[in-house]
């Protein structure tokens, strides 16, 4: 460290121009022990904010801790470094060690998960005049619009393509989309629903 007389000097932080971020890289949190980038030298501690969430479906390593196995993931932003962490991390990350509030980012993914659940059960599916299965979405807070999936299977082969129809108040056709072709009705109706939720979420 710079010492000019009485005053230390700051140590510019790589990431974030200027900000002073000495204090916080020595700001290791306790609990079940520092690990992974919590112990360098060079990653800043504190003054992260979560700029995304999304679910990994499947999991992998917190890129902060390098120990937690993390599926619901939370992109934490440090001027121009991004890093995919868990919850307990972004709470310290953030600064407010909060990770109840944290972990309350993760309802909006869980509840898309169980969405999903029913979405994929054929018995909750009905089938159109044209015997094609459909399956309706009502208007909620994530879905700004009532939508109808259509599934239809190619003459041709096992593929399937899905439609997705936004519907007015009266249930009127509002527009619609029609996607190309895909291997399996599975993949088919697991694509429709990732894009009318899709997997990954910004955090204002
Ligand atoms: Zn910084
Ligand atoms: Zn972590």
């Amino acid at each position: 460290m710079l010492v000019f007389g009485t005053y230390q000097a700051f140590a510019a932080c790589d990431y974030c121009d200027g900000h002073d971020c000495l204090e916080a890289r020595t700001d290791i949190p306790k609990g079940k022990g520092a690990s992974g980038k919590w112990k360098d030298a060079e990653t800043p501690k504190r003054d992260w904010t979560c700029v995304e969430i999304f679910d990994r479906e499947g999991t992998d390593t917190c890129e902060m801790c390098e120990r937690e196995e993390v599926r619901f993931v939370h992109v934490m932003q440090h001027g121009r470094l991004k890093l995919e962490v868990g919850c307990f991390c972004a709470a310290y990350m953030d600064g407010t060690l909060d990770k109840a509030a944290a972990k309350s980012r993760e309802s909006t993914l869980i509840s898309r998960l169980s969405k999903l659940k029913n979405f994929m059960d054929e018995d909750k599916w009905k089938e159109s005049a044209k015997g094609n299965p459909y399956y309706t979405f009502k208007r909620s807070e994530h879905n700004p619009t009532t939508k109808k999936v259509v599934l239809m299977k190619s003459k041709f082969n096992s593929k399937y393509a899905y439609s997705i129809i936004s519907l007015s108040e009266d249930g009127e056709e509002q527009d619609s989309y029609r996607s190309d072709y895909l291997p399996s009705k599975e993949i088919a109706m697991k694509a429709a629903f990732d894009s009318i939720f899709p997997l990954r979420m910004r955090v204002n």
